[in-house]
């Protein structure tokens, strides 16, 4: 995630490199034991009925005024106003939605933040809230829970997304570092896999920027987000991580951190998530049933 806004000058010292932020942020140095994110969701996950779908306050309507996106040299991030907020879903209050931004590859290799069975997808799509009791970040990044962030995995297809548009089609006016643009606000719910919203993993862990802090509720969607592979292509080969009159143009590629252990962590999945069942050693659901099916199968074989 991207806190720019919040460490303007720590973020100058950012290095593109993940595994060098400890040497100025200590915190971004795990110990043995600390929760920090991502993670790759696998075979641990355990199920917990009580998790049901968040409640997404606001994101059936159209928000006032104008949407700002902006390239700051780390992501592309969409400030999305003071109108909706997040709560249910086993999140502890209510949290207001700030804003979301990218994670992403190359042209040549995929680069969303956590795995799925150590699977990564193209993109990954982060919808930060903040618990609304604090005033202010800083406020938030002392508490272990925070900041609750909304994480989706984009995959690819061949059509375009209409809805995806309206932040690609802006995407060129935001190439370099520093530059900012409006958008006009559109329902967010129509980003997002809404018949699939109850089907989601839960875990604590940290902010995958510096200063990494320990304070982010994620709820990570099992059905990914689809755009194009045009679409795709704007991020990955038309962002640049460099001011627009710099010497040497870099492109901004691979802006995502590495995985880290679980450690201790309990990783829930919601009533519905339908890759893990309690006690099945993590296999997915849908696997089991295959195999059960022809279980059966070859049991009716035998007797008939
Ligand atoms: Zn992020």
């Amino acid at each position: 995630m991207i806190w720019a806004a919040v460490f303007l000058v720590a973020a100058s010292r950012v290095d593109a490199d993940p595994y060098a932020w400890g040497d100025f942020f200590h915190s971004c140095h795990p110990l043995l034991e600390e929760h920090h994110s991502p993670i790759d969701l696998d075979v641990h996950m355990r199920r917990d009925s009580s998790l049901e779908a968040l409640q997404l306050h606001g994101f059936d309507e159209l928000q006032e005024g104008h949407w700002t996106l902006e390239n700051d040299g780390h992501s592309v991030l969409l400030s999305l106003g003071s109108g909706m907020s997040v709560s249910g879903g086993g999140l502890p209050g209510l949290f207001h939605t700030l804003q979301l931004h990218f994670h992403w590859g190359s042209p040549s290799s995929n680069g969303s933040e956590h795995t799925l069975y150590s699977r990564r997808f193209p993109m990954e799509m982060h919808i930060v809230n903040m618990k609304s009791v604090h005033p202010n970040m800083s406020a938030a990044l002392e508490d272990p829970t925070g900041l609750a962030v909304l994480g989706f995995f984009i995959d690819v297809v061949y059509a375009d997304n209409v809805h995806f548009s309206h932040i690609s089609q802006k995407l060129s006016s935001v190439a370099h570092k520093g530059q900012v643009t409006k958008i006009r606000p559109f329902p967010l719910m129509s980003l997002l896999p809404k018949h699939n919203l109850s089907q989601y993993y839960r875990y604590h862990g940290s902010l995958t920027t510096p200063p990494c802090s320990q304070s982010v509720v994620w709820t990570l969607y099992e059905v990914p987000v689809y755009i194009s592979w045009t679409q795709l292509a704007q991020f990955t080969s038309q962002i640049f991580s460099t001011e627009e009159d710099a010497e040497q143009v870099t492109p901004l590629q691979n802006n995502y951190r590495h995985i880290h252990p679980t450690y201790s962590r309990v990783v829930s999945a919601s009533r519905d998530a339908g890759l893990v069942s309690s006690g099945a050693a993590g296999r997915p659901v849908g696997l089991c049933h295959f195999i059960c099916v022809v279980c059966l199968l070859r049991l009716l074989a035998s007797v008939l």
